[in-house]
């Protein structure tokens, strides 16, 4: 059984009906997607483009831009051109901008139904969108709730019900192509909130905490948040924000991913905490292998461990490992000693048994 039966089998999903966003199905059964969101300046068609190929790179498997402006909206067909993973626009109150996106030919929209003005201006973006069947995404952020629903202050309550009042607004068109998100950077609140949420509505759920921070703490604060709503089975899309590069956002995502075991992508990197035992600079060593690791596109347990006489016993799950000796080190699979190597070497060698397992799984 790999990781990600392993983890599925644990966690009971919520069942959602499932949402279609170019090539990609969010909720159903569908595998939790990755997205993140570029940061360029949208109307910078070769930054965004550019920016968007390093996120599929490492893995994002559908992109939002966001649509500020007619400039913005104008590059989205030339953004869009050729990409390979869906394209969603993020618009806030204009509807011209939303038109403009769906006749692009964006992927989805994320949109506020309740924010965008009339009744006119609504029906034509949700007829537009029918049409063309693109899906919209309601996006309730703590941060601009309606101010009526704040008069008991800010509480999990005031976030469903304002997505209920969009997603009224929308079946009412009836439009059911719909996403949720009840963002905030407020964990305990967005739990509550979600947790309140999958039980009136199935629509799908894209999960994340807001303004979750720096790379550091914005990755811990949304390890902490998103994994704690996947553990539970809710979330069928995730997106970590983080003041940082975007491609950070989808390597933590992963991170949180594997980390429950829903999805497998990539080596993933087992080193211990060393302690006394230790007499090589594993520090660095862990580094090194990290980032070479990076270019490793299988799934892949590696372990990078302190000593020998713990390390491969420790690590016998792990595919491949090395254990640190005094100036040499071991390799070792699935806890199996290979060889010894100096410590100089390790890294090669390690590297090199790597390409061995990949090319014997290929039939090279
Ligand atoms: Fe210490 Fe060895 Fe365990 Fe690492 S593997 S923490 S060096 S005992």
């Amino acid at each position: 059984m790999n990781d990600f039966e392993l983890g599925a089998k644990y966690m009971q999903r919520r069942k959602s009906r499932p949402v279609q966003l170019g090539d990609v199905t969010v909720g159903g059964a569908a595998p939790i997607s990755v997205q993140s969101m570029t940061n360029t300046d949208t109307s910078d068609v070769t930054a965004t483009r550019a920016q968007i190929g390093r996120l599929i790179e490492a893995g994002c498997e559908i992109v939002r831009v966001a649509v500020p402006d007619k400039k913005a909206a104008k590059a989205l067909p030339a953004i869009k051109q050729g990409l390979t993973i869906p394209l969603v626009a993020d618009i806030h109150f204009d509807y011209h901008l939303a038109l403009a996106a769906i006749e692009a030919g964006v992927d989805g929209l994320r949109i506020n139904p309740g924010n965008i003005g009339g009744r006119d201006k609504v029906v034509a973006v949700v007829k537009a969108a029918q049409q063309k069947h693109i899906p919209i995404r309601i996006g309730v952020n703590a941060g601009s709730l309606e101010k009526d629903l704040l008069q008991e202050g800010l509480n999990p309550q005031a976030l469903v019900q304002s997505a209920l009042r969009h997603v009224a607004i929308l079946e009412e068109l009836g439009f059911y192509d719909v996403k949720i998100s009840l963002k905030a950077s407020d964990v305990p609140l967005m739990l509550t909130a979600y947790r309140m949420l999958a039980e009136k509505v199935d629509y799908p759920f894209h999960i994340g905490v807001t303004e979750a921070g720096t790379v550091f703490a914005g990755s811990i604060k949304s390890a902490v948040g998103i994994g704690a709503l996947l553990s539970e089975g809710l979330g069928d899309t995730i997106r970590v924000s983080l003041t940082g590069d975007p491609v950070q956002e989808v390597r933590v995502a992963y991170e949180i991913l594997k980390a429950l075991g829903l999805r497998s992508r990539g080596a993933e990197l087992i080193s211990c905490p060393t302690c006394g035992r230790t007499r090589i600079d594993l520090v660095s060593i862990a580094g090194e292998v990290e980032q070479r690791l990076t270019l490793i596109n299988q799934p892949l347990k590696v372990a990078v461990m302190g000593c020998v006489v713990n390390g491969p016993g420790e690590a016998k799950h792990a595919d491949v490992g090395i254990a640190g000796g005094h100036g040499e080190g071991l390799i070792f699979r699935k806890g199996q000693i290979i060889r010894k190597v100096p410590e100089n070497l390790l890294v090669e060698e390690l590297m090199k048994e790597i390409d061995h397992i990949i090319q014997g799984r290929n039939g090279d």
